[in-house]
């Protein structure tokens, strides 16, 4: 879309040959901010192509909070509007600060991965609605579920209705 700027751009006393790159990543990470995360996140969106990678405490778990549900639902069309985003993973991990935070307490590994299946569904209810609110084309949508464990080995992947 853009030639090369006929008079280079200087920003801090360094010569730039262009300031703008084009995006190639169609789909969005959306996860926790959990340090123990960030290593496989990276290799997840670098098995995809790249993606925008917003996160909030609780991952998938930030979209059944009315407050952070805005601001997580604005990050994924703005990925749309940015870059034509439809592909969408949502991610949620087992021993989630978050969870414990809000005083959630699982007996069994079983029960934490039904909860978080149980939330993230509810999240990707809300994400494909927000995007077809946004004009996203319906069909080009793909919205999935991803639960991984703290030490990043996914445990479930599964595309949503
Ligand atoms: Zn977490």
């Amino acid at each position: 879309m853009h030639g090369a700027l006929s008079t280079p751009l200087v920003y801090h006393g360094i010569e730039m040959t262009t300031h703008t790159i084009p995006h190639t990543a169609t789909s969005v990470l959306f996860g926790c901010i959990d340090d123990r995360l960030t290593a496989a996140d990276s290799e997840f969106i670098n098995q995809h192509g790249g993606a925008f990678h917003p996160a909030l405490a609780g991952g998938g778990a930030a979209f059944l909070d009315p407050e952070a549900r805005s601001v997580a639902l604005s990050q994924i069309v703005a990925a749309y509007r940015i870059a034509g985003a439809t592909t969408i993973y949502l991610e949620s991990h087992t021993d989630c600060g978050a969870y414990r935070l809000a005083g959630v307490r699982f007996d069994s590994l079983a029960a934490e991965i039904d909860r978080l299946t149980a939330d993230l569904k509810q999240a990707a209810k809300y994400v494909k609605a927000a995007l077809i609110q946004a004009d996203a084309p319906t069909d080009a949508i793909e919205i999935f579920i991803r639960i991984i464990n703290p030490a990043g080995h996914e445990l479930d992947l599964q595309r949503q209705p």
